[in-house]
């Protein structure tokens, strides 16, 4: 009695903990403190259930060395990828993650029904069934994200016939064998919904397309929340409900602002309805683009008041933020006004530019929001489009049958000149052309942005 107290209570302490690091994590100047309440408060959580788990187990010490043993694996794996992994491959790590959450409720759900076996108790049947499907529909819905952000598959959208309907059958069969499986507590009713929720959750995002993508990771992130908080349900660990609540509410709030800044409805993104009228590669003629060299763009940063930096995927892949914040305190030395502008999709991860950016030691206040600078292009004389594509896309705002067309996306077009640093003519992740390589006032500088940033500060 008392041991459950005591980790009740180290688990409210957890609680705060994580509701400390959500607060700090959601601004730049907190997020390393955010960060540290979180390990904190998963140490305590740890800590907590495996005195609580050997207190009651019968076999302490064998039960203390298989949890040490897991643990020491989980580890070693954790350790290795997070030092292998490249910023530019976050997402597609948090993607992996997310399977794993939904693999443990999956696992978790159907041993909890075995062990608990023929029970007539209907509320942890109706438990025990969602969490199973949450955690299936993650664990597939995240393997598909993470094979068409590794570029693994295609990031088009699947189209099959009647896809819609192929959706709601998986649903409607789901909630009868719901029926079925509280009235007869078998697991043929369980499994067969396992096997329908797996192939669901891998057509549900396999049929969601390119540009929509940064909505699909916010939601798998809910997703993979409310199949913690429903593995809690299942297994009575209140923390776990707690922190599920939280990953869930904050990944759903994640998804809204996504839609809202992509200008997307959120229930049609996750029917996938957008995308299915992509026209890849259309043999439009945009006309002729410019070049300019490194020193071409050294003149013209010489003269410019104001300068406006809009980075992209291209800068992480070249992980040219540093040179661009050398480049940044340079220009600023010298009087120029610099501001970036960030989009809020920009690069493959929520906020992966801001942290890039401050990664380089860019100060906070001259990195500014999408909305915040939209209006200032026109009177600016400079725009540095550092490997971002889709972002700056004019069509999305010009052309009603782009397939990103009505995504708000950073005016560049209207500044007096505009240089887009990138290695082809290739498109961006959403496979769509961008007319603003074209315009009159845009230069082209080819290659590495790295490299093109790095001559600019030699000729400058
Ligand atoms: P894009 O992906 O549209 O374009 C990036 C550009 O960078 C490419 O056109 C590429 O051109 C260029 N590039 C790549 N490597 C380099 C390099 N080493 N040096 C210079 N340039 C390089 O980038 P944006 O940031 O503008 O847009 C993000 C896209 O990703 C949006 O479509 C968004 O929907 C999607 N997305 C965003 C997520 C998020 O959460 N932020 C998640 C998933 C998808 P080239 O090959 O010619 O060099």
């Amino acid at each position: 009695m008392a041991t459950s107290n005591v980790v009740s209570a180290a688990y409210i302490v957890s609680a705060v903990f994580f509701v400390l690091s959500l607060a700090g994590l959601s601004k730049h100047e907190s997020a390393k403190e955010g960060n540290a309440f979180g390990v904190t408060g998963m140490v305590i959580a740890l800590g907590a259930t495996i005195w609580l788990t050997l207190s009651r187990s019968p076999h302490a010490l064998s039960t203390l060395l298989l949890i040490a043993l897991a643990m020491a694996i989980g580890a070693a794996i954790g350790l290795w990828r997070a030092r292998k992994v490249e910023m530019t491959q976050m997402p597609e790590l948090v993607a992996m993650l997310h399977s794993f959450v939904g693999l443990a409720a999956v696992l978790v759900g159907i041993n909890s029904h075995l062990v608990v076996g023929d029970t007539s108790d209907t509320i942890h049947s109706v438990e025990v069934f969602l969490g199973v499907f949450i955690g299936a529909v993650t664990l597939t819905g995240s393997i598909v994200a993470f094979l068409k952000l590794s570029a693994r598959i295609k990031s088009t959208p699947l189209m099959l016939p009647a896809r819609h309907w192929l959706n709601l059958a998986a649903l409607v069969v789901s909630a009868l064998l719901l029926g079925w499986f509280i009235q007869s507590h078998s697991i043929v009713p369980l499994l067969l919904m396992t096997a329908i929720a797996l192939a669901f959750g891998w057509h549900l995002v396999a049929s969601i397309g390119g540009g929509d993508m940064p909505v699909v990771v916010s939601m798998l992130n809910s997703y993979s929340g409310w199949a913690a908080a429903a593995a809690g349900f299942m297994l009575g660990n209140d923390l776990l409900i707690v922190t599920g609540a939280l990953v869930g509410a904050s990944g759903a709030i994640l998804s809204y602002i996504m839609c809202k800044a992509m200008n997307r409805s959120f229930v049609s993104v996750i029917a996938g309805g957008f995308g299915q009228t992509v026209v890849v590669g259309e043999d439009k003629d945009y006309g002729e683009h410019r070049e300019v060299t490194a020193e071409g763009v050294a003149e013209l940063l010489r003269d410019a008041s104001s300068v406006i930096i809009t980075p992209g995927y291209g800068m992480a892949v070249a992980q040219a933020q540093y040179p661009v914040a050398e480049l940044t305190k340079r220009l600023r030395d010298r009087g120029v006004d610099v501001r970036f502008g960030i989009h809020p999709v920009a690069g493959r991860l929520p906020g992966h530019m801001n942290v890039l950016l401050a990664e380089a030691k860019v100060p906070y206040d001259i990195v500014l929001e999408m909305d915040e600078v939209n209006d200032d292009f026109p009177s600016t004389d400079v725009v540095l489009v550092i490997g971002a594509n889709d972002t700056v896309n004019p069509a999305a705002a010009e052309d009603p049958t782009s397939p990103i067309a009505g995504m708000p996306v950073l005016q560049v077009w209207n500044a007096k000149d505009v240089i887009v640093f990138k290695r082809s003519m290739a498109t961006g992740y959403a496979g769509v052309q961008n007319p603003l390589f074209f315009r009159e006032n845009s230069q082209m500088l080819f290659g590495d942005a790295k490299d093109r940033v790095t001559d600019i500060l030699t000729a400058l």
